[in-house]
């Protein structure tokens, strides 16, 4: 079976650890959301690529939930005693990564082709694709407290003013010219089932799906898409999702999450603590609904909730 799986960062490395026990990981695809990219110090970052790239290598810091596992500050720790740029963790581990990616784009290799020689070098089986090579860049409108209106790179918002603006607005830029990256629309096309990692839908998800082509690839396939809800009982379990899907129009919930995939999706997967919903999206959304405890607290936990996800879309 083949299975082609959208991801953002933390949630999708979780679930990913899960699925890669369920399907061979050579027969898993993940196309990796890199609207959160940014340049740093001259360094190429691309957070979520990361993110899945160590969460499948086994070396992330489930922690944290970001960076790698044991990984010191030291660099960082300088940079900000001379009075540099550190707003931004990187770890000393994980600066070998970007300056090592940094330097393989420079040299004119695709970020695909870096993406594929990193996670070689760390062991990843599973084919890990970004959306794009081209350059997406998520931005937050948002509303600081003197009302004062801001235009943020979605890192600026999160992590650099730590989700403090009201938020106004999403946008995706370059999204409409960007193309798939090579193997994208072709893995999408040729998998028996889709999987939507339950990641924040609307800086994970929706950036990839607002590339050119992947959502229409999705929809004119015939074979089943499954989504693991993100949203447990009206909250994220970690992130800023909660602050940010109303300001699209989605209702903070695992049916509100649901709600931004009508249409992509045939079969969401919600938490037991929201199991009341699931009339409600099977009606409305037109979804087949499985419940179950969607907490991955290990890669056990994952793995059942990954297999709960591919024996609905089968089912
Ligand atoms: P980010 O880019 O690192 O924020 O990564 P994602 O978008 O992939 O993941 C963030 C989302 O993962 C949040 O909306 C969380 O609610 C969700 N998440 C994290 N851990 C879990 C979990 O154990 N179970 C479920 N169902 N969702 C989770
Ligand atoms: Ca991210």
């Amino acid at each position: 079976m083949k299975v082609v799986a959208l991801a953002g960062g933390v949630g999708a490395g979780k679930f990913l650890r899960g699925l890669v026990r369920v399907v061979p990981p050579q027969h898993v695809t993940v196309v990796v959301n890199t609207g959160d990219d940014l340049t740093l110090h001259g360094l190429r970052i691309c957070p979520d690529l990361d993110s899945v790239t160590y969460w499948l290598a086994e070396l992330a810091d489930r922690r944290r939930g970001w960076g790698r596992v044991g990984d010191s500050f030291r660099a960082l720790e300088e940079l900000r005693w001379l009075g540099g740029e550190a707003w931004f963790s990187l770890g000393d581990l994980d600066l070998a990564t970007h300056l090592t990616r940094t330097q393989w784009l420079q040299q004119g290799r695709t970020l695909s082709e870096v993406t594929a020689r990193l996670c070689s070098a760390f062991g990843v089986t599973a084919r890990v694709l970004p959306m794009t090579d081209d350059v997406v860049t998520t931005r937050i409108d948002a509303v600081d407290e003197e009302g004062h209106h801001l235009d943020l790179h979605f890192q600026e918002y999160w992590v650099g003013r730590r989700a403090r603006d009201g938020v106004k607005g999403i946008r995706y830029d370059g999204a409409g010219q960007a193309r798939p990256a090579a193997g994208v629309a072709e893995a999408v096309t040729a998998a028996d089932v889709v999987v939507f990692c339950p990641s924040n839908p609307v800086v994970s998800i929706r950036p990839i799906l607002e590339v050119a082509g992947i959502a229409r690839a999705i929809r004119e396939r015939r074979g089943p898409a499954v989504g693991v809800s993100p949203i447990i009982a009206g909250a994220p379990v970690a992130g800023m999702a909660d602050r940010l899907m109303p300001a699209t129009g989605l209702e903070v919930s695992a049916f509100g999450a649901a709600s931004a995939y009508r249409g992509l999706l045939t079969c969401w997967v919600i938490d037991e603590r929201d199991a009341a919903l699931a009339p409600r999206i099977e009606r409305d959304l037109e979804m087949r609904v499985a419940v179950t405890d969607t907490l991955m607290t290990d890669d056990e936990a994952a793995e059942r909730v990954a297999r709960v996800a591919l024996d609905l879309a089968a089912g």
